[in-house]
C-alpha cells in the first residue's frame, strides 16, 4: 500500500476584506505564508498545505472554493480570519463547498506585545472577533467542519490539524472507489447488511458483486512459474509448520492457497479495487476458503471483512488510508469469545482465518487446519499473537434512516497464553471504561461484532471521518455510562428523525 500524501493539497484561505488598505492586505499574505511554511516545514501533517490568494469579497471567495471543489488533489480547505472578514461575503462560497472544512482559529501573535499595542496591530490581529464572525455564518449554513483553537506553533495545534488532513484523504480515497463482493451476504446475517445505494450515495464508493466462478477462473490460469515465486516469499516471510514445508503431507494446500492468492490480486488489481469481501456459503469451484491470500492483501492496503459484509471493508480501507505511515495498524476484527472472569475481563479478538498479519507481535507462521465449516479443503492461515497497545474499535452500520460509526477505546493487551487448539491469529483487549459498561454500550449502540481494530488511529481521526461522512458518531471511552448513552441514541434518533438535509 502505498498512499502518497505528499501529493495531496490542502488550500489554505485567509479571509479579509478590503477596508484595511494595501499594507496591511501585504502584512495578512505574509503572516499566512509563515503559518503555511512552519505547518510544511516537518510536522506531522502528512499533505501538502498550499497558500491562496487573500480572499476579500464575495467573489474571490466563491471561485477559490469552486477551484478547490474541481482541483483533483486538494482534499480540503482551511479558513482563518486573520483580520475581520464579514460573513455574508462567505454565504456563496461555502454553499459551493463540497471538500472537507476545517477552521483554524488561531492568532498570529503568542503574546500581547502590551506596551506597543496601538490601533495599527488591532487592524491586523483581529482573529479574536474575525473568527467567530465567520464561525458564525458556518454554523448558521450549518456545514460540519473540525475547529482547531490554539497557537499555530504549538504541537497541539498542529497535531489536531494533521489527524483532520488523514481523515479527508481517507474521505478522498473513498470517493470513486470500488469494493468487490463475491457472493451476497451471510444468510440471514443482519448487521453486516444494508443499504448499498445509500451507502454510494453517501460515501461515494460502490459496492458490486462478482460472481465467485470469474475468480475461479484466474485461479485456474495461474502459472506454476508463479506459484514457485510466491512459495519462495511464504517462506522468507514466515515460519512454516513442518506439513507445509516441501514434501510435507500438507505443502499441496500450500500450492493452492498461493494459486489463490494470486488469481485474487490479479483480480483486484485489474478491477482496480480497494477492498472485497467474500462468503464461506459461495466457494463454488474454490478448493479452500481463502486465508493466507485474505491475510497478505489486507497486509498490502485492502480493506476487507467477511461473510459478506461490505461496510467493514470501506472502513478498514479507510482506517488504514488515515494511519498510513503512523506506528501500529489498522485491520478487520470480530469479537471472538471473552475472558469474563471480572477480575480481568477481556476480549479475545480474532476471525476464523483472516486476520491482518500487520498486528502481528512474532513473526507469523503458516499452518494449515481443518475449519469447521465451509465444507471445503482444510484451509491455510497465518497464525501469531497480536500487538499490544492503546487501540480503539470501529463499526460502521446501518441504521436504516443513516448510518451510525461506533467507536470503543481499549487498551490492546499481550496474548500470553497459548492456544495449541485455536490455530487462528488473535489479539486481546481491555475495553474503555470497563467490560460491563463498554460490551453494554456497544449493544444498545448496535455495533457489529466485525470491526476495524486500530493501534494506530485515535478516536479524534475517526471522529473526524465521521464529521465528513456525515456519519452519526457514538463513542465509548472512560467518561461513558449507560444512562448518558441511551440518551445520547434517545436524543440522535430524534435528530436524525428532524435533521434537514
Ligand atoms: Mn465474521
Amino acid at each position: 500500500m502505498n498512499i502518497n500524501y505528499k501529493q495531496l493539497e490542502v488550500w489554505f484561505l485567509t479571509g479579509s476584506q478590503d477596508l484595511y488598505g494595501e499594507e496591511t492586505l501585504k502584512k495578512v499574505a505574509e503572516n499566512t505564508k509563515v503559518i503555511i511554511n512552519h505547518f510544511n516545514d516537518n510536522t506531522p501533517i502528512p499533505v501538502n498545505i498550499i497558500y491562496k490568494p487573500i480572499v476579500k469579497n464575495s467573489e474571490e471567495i466563491y471561485e477559490t472554493i469552486v477551484s478547490a471543489n474541481s482541483s483533483d488533489n486538494c482534499i480540503g480547505i482551511i479558513t482563518w480570519m486573520h483580520t475581520f472578514s464579514p460573513a455574508k461575503m462567505w454565504i456563496r462560497g461555502l454553499k459551493a463547498l463540497q471538500k472537507p472544512l476545517l477552521h483554524l482559529h488561531t492568532q498570529y501573535n503568542v503574546d500581547i506585545p502590551w506596551s506597543t499595542i496601538d490601533m495599527d496591530f488591532m487592524n491586523l490581529n483581529q482573529s479574536a472577533h474575525g473568527d467567530r464572525e465567520f464561525g458564525h455564518i458556518v454554523s448558521r449554513l450549518n456545514i460540519p467542519r473540525k475547529i482547531v483553537t490554539g497557537h499555530w506553533k504549538e504541537d497541539h495545534t498542529v497535531e489536531r490539524i494533521a489527524i483532520w488532513t488523514r481523515a479527508a484523504a481517507a474521505w478522498k480515497d473513498w470517493q470513486g472507489a470500488k469494493f468487490a463482493r463475491f457472493g451476497d451476504n451471510m444468510r440471514n446475517v443482519a448487521v453486516t447488511d444494508g443499504d448499498k445505494v445509500s451507502a454510494e450515495t453517501q460515501f461515494g464508493f460502490s459496492v458490486n458483486t462478482y460472481p465467485i466462478g470469474e475468480l475461479v477462473k484466474l485461479i485456474d490460469n495461474v502459472c506454476s512459474n508463479e506459484v514457485r515465486k510466491l512459495l519462495d516469499v511464504y517462506e522468507e516471510s514466515y515460519d512454516l509448520d513442518d506439513t507445509v514445508k516441501k514434501d510435507g503431507e500438507n505443502r499441496q494446500s500450500l500450492i493452492e492457497a498461493a494459486r489463490i492468492e494470486i488469481g485474487l490480486r490479479q483480480f483486484l488489481e485489474e478491477g482496480n479495487f480497494r477492498g472485497f469481501t467474500d462468503s464461506f456459503e459461495d466457494l463454488h469451484g474454490m478448493k479452500q476458503l481463502p486465508g493466507i491470500a485474505v491475510q497478505r492483501l489486507m497486509a498490502d492496503g485492502y480493506g476487507f471483512a467477511g461473510e459478506g459484509d461490505w461496510k467493514t471493508p470501506a472502513l478498514v480501507r479507510a482506517c488504514k488510508v488515515m494511519g498510513f505511515g503512523l506506528p501500529g495498524a489498522s485491520a478487520f476484527m470480530e469479537d471472538y469469545t471473552y475472558n469474563f472472569d471480572p477480575n480481568n475481563s477481556m476480549v479475545l479478538g480474532s476471525h476464523m482465518l483472516e486476520v491482518d498479519p500487520t498486528l502481528a507481535a512474532d513473526r507469523p507462521r503458516i499452518e494449515v487446519h481443518p475449519l469447521g465449516i465451509g465444507g471445503k479443503e482444510d484451509p491455510v492461515r497465518l497464525v501469531f499473537n497480536g500487538m499490544s497497545g492503546d487501540a480503539i474499535n470501529a463499526s460502521l452500520v446501518d441504521m436504516g434512516n443513516r448510518f451510525r460509526l461506533v467507536v470503543n477505546e481499549v487498551i490492546g493487551v499481550p496474548v500470553e497464553q497459548d492456544l495449541p487448539k485455536l490455530p487462528v491469529a488473535r489479539v486481546l483487549w481491555k475495553p474503555l471504561p470497563d467490560m460491563r459498561t463498554a460490551c453494554s454500550a456497544w449493544i444498545y449502540a448496535g455495533g457489529a461484532h466485525h470491526t476495524v481494530y486500530s493501534l494506530s488511529l485515535t478516536t479524534e481521526y475517526l471522529e473526524d471521518f465521521a464529521r465528513i461522512a456525515g456519519l452519526e458518531f457514538l463513542v465509548i471511552d472512560k467518561e461513558t455510562t449507560i444512562s448518558k448513552i441511551e440518551s445520547q441514541i434517545r436524543w440522535n434518533e430524534l435528530y436524525y428523525t428532524l435533521k434537514r438535509d
